[in-house]
């Protein structure tokens, strides 16, 4: 059996995403099987619950309020409407939803009440609920906790080195801060990157040590690739090849071995033929349903399909780790604390941002 190693060196890393395809495949698909079935695939639903006018520069994301690109702004989701939506997702044969919230932090008040209320409900479905709203500070993953999510999504990006060729309004400390605030519940942690940014081959090889010497290692790691968004900094990158996600997915599945691999955006890009190669080598987990918060994604029938003729199941809830247990609002035993953590935001001073500002595209 691999061991889970925390003290994986970037060459080392680098040697792994280099090997031949063959031999990187053969390796990965072998730590794979000793690790999970290979023909169960665990399917996230994404769910957007408040959409675009987000504060930061996320130099790849539509929904930053300083680009002008074609995302509708949207107010945070009611309860029931979020409840209809996971209702269908577990018709789908999604064990797991994701609600994505396009905040900076959580902050303390009503909004974040009515997010608690709906990680209680949609536990209560029998489903696993994950959020990805931004930093949180240990007090706010403990309430989270408490309503009874089972993951919470942070993603490192890319490597430290980039990241700030990417993004500027937040470190890449405060990153890791908000997982570590994570890990001191028993929430699981979601933490992964994107590929196709312009970064290189060390930088895919760095993120990678930073999501593996965390210790515990993330219980699921998405990989995405660029969905380059016309009016984002990253407009022009060019889409990523097959067989840069295929080492990506094969070296991930190798350092992280008893993680859930997601591919994640990008899979519109890619064909049937190339999503199986992905799952040879170590995925065992993607994202479903028409649309990834703002960007396309395969519909949940072509999933289905592709899920039949190779032979896949998808993953039932619950898997991995036992059902939160609800606490209701009136026990519970945190309050808001109502903090203003200090978060740092470095100075703005990203080349691919301001160009993005001389075509005129930057809202004040
Ligand atoms: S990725 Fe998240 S934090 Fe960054 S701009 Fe988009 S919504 Fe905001």
């Amino acid at each position: 059996m691999s061991e889970v190693r925390h003290n994986w060196t970037k060459e080392e890393i680098l040697e792994i995403y280099n090997r031949p395809m063959m031999d990187l495949l053969y390796d990965a698909a072998k730590i794979h099987r000793e690790q999970h079935d290979p023909n169960v695939v665990q399917v996230s639903t994404l769910l957007s619950i408040k959409t675009g006018g987000c504060s930061e520069d996320c130099g790849y994301c539509p929904q930053a309020a300083r680009y002008h690109t074609d995302v509708e702004g949207n107010d945070l989701m009611t309860v029931n409407q979020v409840k209809a939506q996971a209702l269908r997702a577990k018709e789908g044969g999604s064990s797991r939803v994701c609600m994505g919230a396009a905040w900076r932090n959580v902050k303390d008040g009503p909004e974040f009440d009515q997010v608690l209320d709906m990680v209680r409900t949609i536990n209560k479905l029998d489903m696993e609920v994950c959020c990805t709203l931004g930093m949180v500070t240990e007090n706010q993953a403990q309430r989270l906790a408490e309503a009874g999510l089972y993951a919470y999504n942070h993603n490192l990006d890319s490597s430290e080195e980039y990241y700030k060729e990417v993004i500027s309004t937040r470190g890449y400390q405060d990153r890791l801060d908000t997982i570590d605030n994570v890990r001191k519940t028993n929430v699981t942690v979601c933490s992964g990157g994107i590929i196709g940014m312009g970064e290189n081959i060390e930088d895919r090889a760095g993120m990678l040590v930073a999501l593996s010497t965390l210790n515990p290692q993330p219980e699921s790691t998405p990989i995405n690739a660029l969905v380059a968004v016309e009016g984002t900094p990253l407009e022009d990158q060019k889409p990523v090849e097959i067989w840069d996600m295929i080492r990506m997915v094969a070296t991930t599945r190798i350092v992280l071995p008893e993680t859930q691999v997601r591919l994640s955006a990008g899979r519109t890009q890619m064909s049937r033929e190339g999503q199986a190669m992905c799952f040879f080598a170590g995925a065992n987990s993607i994202f479903a349903g028409d649309k990834l918060l703002t960007t396309p994604n395969p519909d949940v029938d072509e999933d289905m399909k592709m899920f039949k003729s190779l032979g896949l199941n998808p993953q039932k809830p619950f898997t991995k780790k036992v059902q939160p247990q609800t606490v209701e609002a009136k026990d519970s035993q945190f309050e808001a604390l109502g903090e203003k953590p200090k978060w740092t935001r470095p100075e703005h001073k990203i080349d691919r941002n301001e160009a993005a500002k001389a075509k005129g595209k930057l809202v004040k």
